[in-house]
């Protein structure tokens, strides 16, 4: 056979096959695929879709890979109220909204375990097994070295101590000053107590039972469960800059890798409610106080400097998208306003204004390539799927600080597409590497972001939206916030004793009432006289009025729990509200906001998320690396499906979830 001829018939031959893939797109799949080796899930905290499409002539890297390679769903929208950093990640986590998965918050309220009266819970919280509930721990040690005081209130705490050097090393440390001066380092709250106990100093408040942070919260599993359910040998582990973002994408088991940025000591922490003591557990463990002896901790401020200086304008800028102008007046000052940001200025100190500044991004892609190539931990080089979970957390704080709108979040954005395009390159050459294997990638958010309510009058003339000012607000300025308002309101209208709280807290749109106070005696006054019974049902029949007249403006309904059953159906807001309740955690009644109402700590400045609009709800789900192909999608869908997606390619059943799979069938 001569070599022309043999090149020209496998020539024909390779455009035969390429017209018949072409032709019967179904048939391609007959090809046995490559096993999954890697999972990866990115979740970018606080970006909402329109945000990320209207930048993308800015992008160069991982975000322009991922919207011209992946399959990208253009119209994904959230379905439930209380749109947090907490509930988004446990419903990309496990593919269902907070009625189902049960974070229904960042914080709520929940009765105590003595069934008397109510406390308020970070949706991270649990118990600390090593402690009994209500008593205090039994262990106490104190350590002098190095002229510091460790103070160790947790025996385990002290053994990876005297093991590896490593305090920072569980997420609760304190740093204190003692009596002489002296740098104290305690290991958690317990040790706090207990310092101030055996030091005959003001009592401190010893927690009733301490906590850890941790997934017990989580009412189902995750992705990351179900894969080491069915595959025991397979492996997870989630980084992020906040432990919300780290622990509900990863999820229960306790075998998982979960790592997140310690904004007190610049480093990469865990809890003990996962374990480090296992072979999986103690690699990432050795690694990641590596990455903090090496490039986290106190190397930070030689890495990063104190200035947050922007990314230089390619030099094609001219009609480029641009951010809104003049936003100082609404930005929150604390590393200064307008570039460059002065990490030097952070009243919290240097390591929170990192956490505060991209800096954070592109250190978790600094930990991310670590536990890329970390040999012990082979993530994706067995023979077995392993999962990666990712929550990028700069976004958010940023718009939080400068707006969603501001030149900052542009360059947050920015400076994350090119974190993503080192990410995408290691995850090509994993991808290639032996043995083979496919690598597919999804990235979403947990929510998207509020614009500045000013900015919104400022562009349209009108006066529309605004500002509430939330409960936790009270010590930073003079003004009443909305919970001493509306509990003056009740007091009044029911004539309560004037010292009474009807309403115990209000969390994101969540309202609980004090309902351990009631029934209470009236007091002398407009209502007659005084010892009428006053019960929470008449707390409910006066509630939704009152918000009408001190905030009709703001908010546009409140949705009483007690009348669940007879909520309005075509109310705008009540699948949403459906969507985040559950008995135990969602407290008397949500407050509707209206279209741009912002609820904040400060009353004129900074951003937020959390309402049921489509700026919170409508963010990016874009899946990249096989089966998916390159392709965008208007079909309405929810950042639910991201995990079924994710468990189809894995050939999982996720038995809990709501959300469907978007992977094309074989
Ligand atoms: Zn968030």
């Amino acid at each position: 056979m001569n070599l022309p001829a043999f090149r020209r018939r496998a020539r024909a031959a390779g455009l035969a096959a390429l017209f018949f893939f072409l032709s019967y797109p179904g048939h391609a799949a007959l090809a046995p695929p490559e096993p999954v080796k890697l999972v990866v899930i990115v979740s970018v905290d606080g970006l909402s879709w329109p945000r990320l499409e209207s930048y993308r002539p800015w992008y160069e890297a991982g975000f322009k890979r991922l919207l011209k390679e992946g399959r990208v769903e253009t119209s994904c929208f959230y379905r439930h109220l209380n749109t947090e950093t907490g509930p988004g990640h446990a419903s990309l986590g496990t593919g269902a909204p907070p009625s189902v998965h049960g974070i229904v918050a960042n914080r709520w309220f929940e009765a105590n375990s003595n069934g008397v009266g109510l406390r308020r819970l970070y949706c991270t919280d649990q118990s600390d097994p090593s402690r009994v509930p209500g008593q205090p721990p039994l262990f106490y040690r104190e350590v002098e070295k190095d002229g510091r005081l460790y103070v160790f209130g947790r025996r385990r705490a002290l053994e990876i101590w005297e093991g590896t050097g490593e305090i920072g090393n569980q997420a609760t440390t304190r740093i204190g000053e003692g009596p002489k001066g002296e740098t104290l380092v305690l290991d958690g709250d317990d040790a706090v107590a207990l310092y101030a106990l055996h030091h005959s100093l003001p009592a401190v408040d010893l927690p009733p039972s301490g906590t850890i942070p941790g997934p017990a919260n989580l009412r189902i599993a995750t992705l990351g469960d179900r894969l080491m359910e069915e595959s025991p040998g397979s492996r997870v582990v989630a980084l992020s800059g906040k432990d919300r973002g780290a622990i509900f994408l990863a999820g229960r088991n306790p075998r998982h890798v979960v790592y997140w940025y310690d904004r007190e000591t610049g480093r990469y922490v865990s809890s003990p409610a996962y374990d480090s003591d296992g072979i999986v557990g103690a690699a990432a463990r050795d690694l990641v106080r590596q990455f903090n002896q090496t490039q986290a901790g106190n190397r930070l401020v030689g890495r990063f400097g104190t200035l947050w200086h922007p990314l230089p304008e390619p030099p094609s800028a001219a009609g480029l998208p641009r951010p809104e102008p003049n936003l100082a007046r609404f930005q929150i000052t604390d590393l200064g306003l307008g570039f460059d940001h002065n990490l030097a200025l952070d009243p919290r100190g240097y390591f929170d204004a990192v956490y505060t500044t991209p800096f954070q991004d592109q250190l978790l892609t600094d930990l991310t390539l670590a536990v890329l190539a970390d040999p012990a931990l082979a993530l994706g080089r067995r023979n077995v799927p392993d999962l990666l979970a990712l929550s990028f957390s700069a976004h958010d704080v940023v718009s939080h600080t400068y707006g969603n709108e501001s030149e900052e979040e542009l360059d947050a954005l920015r400076q994350l597409d090119r974190e993503l395009g080192r990410l995408l390159t290691a995850l090509d050459a994993l991808a290639a590497a032996e043995p083979k294997g496919r690598v597919v990638l999804a990235l979403s958010a947990d929510h998207g972001f509020s614009p500045l309510p000013e900015v919104v009058r400022r562009n349209t003339g009108k006066r529309i939206g605004g500002r509430l000012q939330s409960a936790d607000s009270g010590a930073d300025t003079p003004y009443p916030n909305i919970q001493e308002r509306l509990n003056r309101a009740l007091s009044e209208t029911l004539c309560l004793p004037k010292t009474s709280q009807p309403i115990y807290g209000i969390e994101g749109w969540i309202v609980a009432y004090d309902t351990s106070a009631f029934p209470v005696r009236t007091v002398e006054g407009p209502c007659g006289e005084a010892g009428r019974t006053v019960t929470v049902s008449d707390l409910d029949r006066v509630f939704p009025d009152i918000v009408k007249r001190l905030y009709g403006e703001e908010i546009e309904d409140v949705l009483l729990i007690s009348q669940r059953a007879r909520w309005p159906e075509d109310g705008p807001a009540v699948p949403f509200a459906r969507n985040d309740f559950d008995a135990k955690r969602s407290g008397d009644a949500f407050l509707v906001p209206r279209n741009n109402v912002l609820m904040h700590w400060d009353p004129e400045r900074g951003s937020g998320h959390g309402s049921h609009h489509d700026y919170d709800t409508h963010v990016p789900l874009v899946f990249w690396g096989a089966p998916f192909a390159a392709a965008e999608s208007g079909e309405t869908c929810a950042p639910y499906d991201l995990a079924p997606t994710l468990a189809s390619v894995l050939s999982l059943r996720l038995p809990d979830a709501t959300g469907l799979s978007h992977a094309p069938q074989r």
